[in-house]
């Protein structure tokens, strides 16, 4: 499954943050490199549609997609020389689908900043730096290589044209995933390159909970991110947060005046950058929301709950979430009112479809 390696200098609450997504407790100490194996934990997906559903259809059971994240290894200075834990760092965000960049802005002078003082631009830069360098290094030990190939005839022009593109917007200090979404560079004319900056970046700014509403720090740093997506948490409140029963949670995001977790929010956004969505299926036996590829069809679906659902498909019988809820889960009323569709092989699946399938055994 596809995940999310969460990376951010040491220090920054990044053990603190993945233990409250996980609702772990693994040890979160004060100095570099607490965090040495990298953890992997799995995620649900909060998705408020699930419970409404569960209601209607009358089953306790409720299945939500996940999301995985791994946590990885503090980053320093000089790792992509190998310093610190450098090498096992790069092998194990190579391994990752997107990167979850955490940047502390949050201040205590009982916690030390291995940089010195809070500055998340900077802390940016020398992660990203880091990154961009060890990519330079990956296209600097393929170009002697590629050249050979170009003139054997074995690679197109058009791809090292790609790389060498891809060279000159890394040694201007950008990451490609920007370049990308400024339209510099094209992600798939280098994917055989496997790039680290290539991947899709999220930054989670850990601000202190009395800056959790402060919309003009938060334009601030998200700006200087952009068009990457922001998220702003608090990690300790989020820890604070996991250590309560729901009612007492809600009430304590509600007196922060938030509405839903920064947790929550970091695995939606994660769930959407690694391209995935959901479709929902609600039966007696169980409500659940099953992960997808965005712009997947209907039979690449079907294959998801189950092989022979999508070589033998005949069709997707699909009602939206609305109408479903409209509806109040009567099938009856849903075809009365004309609300059922009935999708082939090409139909592209879309958020908020309740499917059931049909098929051929
Ligand atoms: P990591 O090295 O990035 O994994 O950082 P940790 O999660 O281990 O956090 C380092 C220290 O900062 C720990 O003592 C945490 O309790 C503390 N910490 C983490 N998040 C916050 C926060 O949001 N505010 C404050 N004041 N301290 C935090």
């Amino acid at each position: 499954s596809l995940t999310i390696g969460i990376v951010g200098l040491p220090n920054v609450g990044k053990s603190t943050m993945f233990n409250a997504l996980t609702r772990n407790h693994v040890l979160a100490e004060n100095y570099p490199f607490a965090t040495i194996e990298p953890n992997t934990g799995i995620v649900p997906l909060l998705d408020k549609r699930l419970p409404v559903l569960a209601d209607l259809v009358h089953t306790q059971k409720i299945v939500p997609a996940t999301v995985t994240f791994v946590d990885i290894a503090g980053i320093v200075k000089g790792a992509s020389e190998g310093e610190g834990l450098g090498n096992k760092f790069l092998a194990n965000i190579r391994e990752a689908d997107a990167i979850c960049e955490v940047v502390r802005a949050f201040d205590d002078d009982d916690i030390v900043h291995v940089n010195g003082k809070v500055d998340p631009s900077s802390d940016i830069e020398t992660i990203n730096t880091e990154l961009i360098l060890a990519d330079l290094q990956t296209i600097e030990n393929t170009l002697p290589k590629l050249e050979k190939e170009l003139r054997g005839g074995k690679v197109s022009k058009e791809f090292v044209a790609a790389v060498n593109a891809a060279k000159a917007i890394l040694e201007s200090g950008e990451t490609i995933d920007h370049a990308a979404a400024a339209g510099k560079i094209v992600k798939d004319d280098i994917l055989d390159l496997h790039l680290m900056t290539a991947k899709p970046f999220i930054y989670v700014f850990n601000v202190d909970d009395d800056e959790l509403q402060n919309d003009e720090l938060k334009a601030k740093l998200s700006a200087s991110v952009s068009p990457a997506r922001s998220i702003f948490l608090n990690a300790q409140f989020e820890a604070d947060l996991t250590e309560l029963d729901e009612a007492d949670a809600r009430e304590m995001l509600a007196d922060a005046g938030l509405e839903e977790s920064g947790l929550d929010q970091l695995a939606r956004v994660g769930f959407d950058i690694l391209g995935l969505q959901t479709f929902l299926t609600a039966g007696e036996k169980e409500v659940r929301a099953w992960q997808i590829h965005q712009g997947w069809t209907a039979p690449q679906a079907a294959g998801v709950i189950h092989t022979d659902f999508e070589k033998g498909f005949i069709k997707a019988e699909i009602v939206s979430y609305d109408d479903f809820v409209a509806a109040k889960g009567s099938m009856v009323t849903i075809k009365e009112e004309g609300k059922l569709r009935i999708e082939g092989r090409d139909y592209v699946m879309q958020d908020g479809d309740i499917v059931e399938f049909r098929f051929n055994v």
